[in-house]
């Protein structure tokens, strides 16, 4: 199986009835990049830059995080790579910087809060990342965002950080985009004005359903419980589609269900066309798409999804579709 899916490295991922969809994959380190290639990825959905961090002993310096990102936009020769602003705090845990003991990490000062309230880190980041992107394409994103006003508190701060280095005569970004992940249930209220204040959208589908479901992602014994594909977070799902599409906002999803070829499929049947997963899972996932009929999914699905009177488990549902077609 491993080399039938090599061979789908260089075939373009469209559906049996015509739907291309955008397979991208996560990644957090230089070792990763060469696996864009090996692949068959069209870039990276998810860059985690609190990697670089979490692997040093002190604190990465402007130049070391610059000429980190320079070497992975080069290795990524010309593919997308969507970084992610610091994601520390919670389950990711950085030894040199520490805040109190907290009772509740994975709800606490953690990802854009940490980066709001220690504006140094975060503009620091944010040139190093423009530095980096001098005449190329940057496309930067902010994780665990809860309510619009962050993102746009973020959205000053990259300004700031443009106007500056254009004032001192620095290159920047051919293109700049700007996104934020959406992993918090409060931004499933603000949805219209999160997609007016960002150029794109990322789910964070890890932590969406543990704050969805109030299941800790890390405790098997409680985050095995609920089932993603059951129809209260494939609702969300949608909803978070219908949104973008009603504002022509670009989304995508990376979290861990977008790498199952069975959750991939439920993923395109509520109407995502753009996914990021491990680069281990696009083989799979592509053989998946290949042979699918995204029409009559979203079909089967929508009405899976809207009958209130539904008994059958949606995983069920979603195999039967799957074998049958
Ligand atoms: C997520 O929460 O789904 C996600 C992609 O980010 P992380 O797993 O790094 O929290
Ligand atoms: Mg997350």
């Amino acid at each position: 199986r491993q080399e039938q899916f090599r061979a789908l490295r260089s075939v373009e991922p469209v559906t049996r009835d015509g739907q291309r969809i955008q397979l991208l994959m996560n990644a957090g380190l230089l070792v990763d990049l060469p696996q864009l290639a090996e692949s068959g990825a069209e870039g990276i959905g998810l860059f985690r830059t609190e990697l670089q961090f979490m692997i040093a002993s002190t604190m990465p310096k402007a130049e070391e995080q610059e000429m980190f990102y320079r070497n992975v936009l080069k290795q990524a020769g010309g593919r997308v790579v969507t970084f992610r602003t610091l994601d520390i705090g919670g389950d990711k845990v950085v030894p040199y910087f520490r805040g109190h003991e907290e009772e509740n990490p994975a709800l606490g000062w953690r990802a854009i809060r940490l980066s709001l309230d220690r504006p140094g880190l975060l503009r620091t980041q944010l040139r190093a990342m423009l530095k980096a992107a001098a005449g190329a394409e940057l496309k930067l994103m902010v994780p665990m965002v809860t309510e619009v006003s962050e993102i746009r508190q973020v959205r000053e701060l990259l300004q700031k950080e443009v106007q500056h280095l254009s004032r001192f005569g620095h290159g920047l970004p051919r293109k700049l985009q700007f996104g934020a992940m959406l992993e918090v249930p409060a931004l499933l209220w603000q949805l219209d004005e999160l997609m007016d204040a960002v150029d794109f959208v990322s789910v964070g589908s890890n932590d969406l359903f543990q704050f969805a479901m109030a299941v800790d992602r890390g405790n098997a014994r409680v985050s095995e419980r609920f089932d993603p594909l059951e129809r209260p977070f494939l609702r969300i799902l949608r909803d978070i589609v219908r949104g973008a599409a009603r504002n022509k906002t670009p989304v995508t999803l990376c979290g861990e269900l977008a790498g199952k070829p069975l959750s991939a499929m439920a993923l395109l049947g509520v109407g995502f066309r753009s996914i990021s997963m491990s680069a281990a899972s696009i083989g799979p996932v592509k053989a998946m798409l290949l042979g699918l009929n995204a029409e009559a999914l979203t079909k089967a699905v929508d009405e899976a999804l809207d009958d209130r009177n539904a008994t059958v488990p949606m995983r069920e549902v979603l195999a039967h579709f799957a074998e049958s077609h």
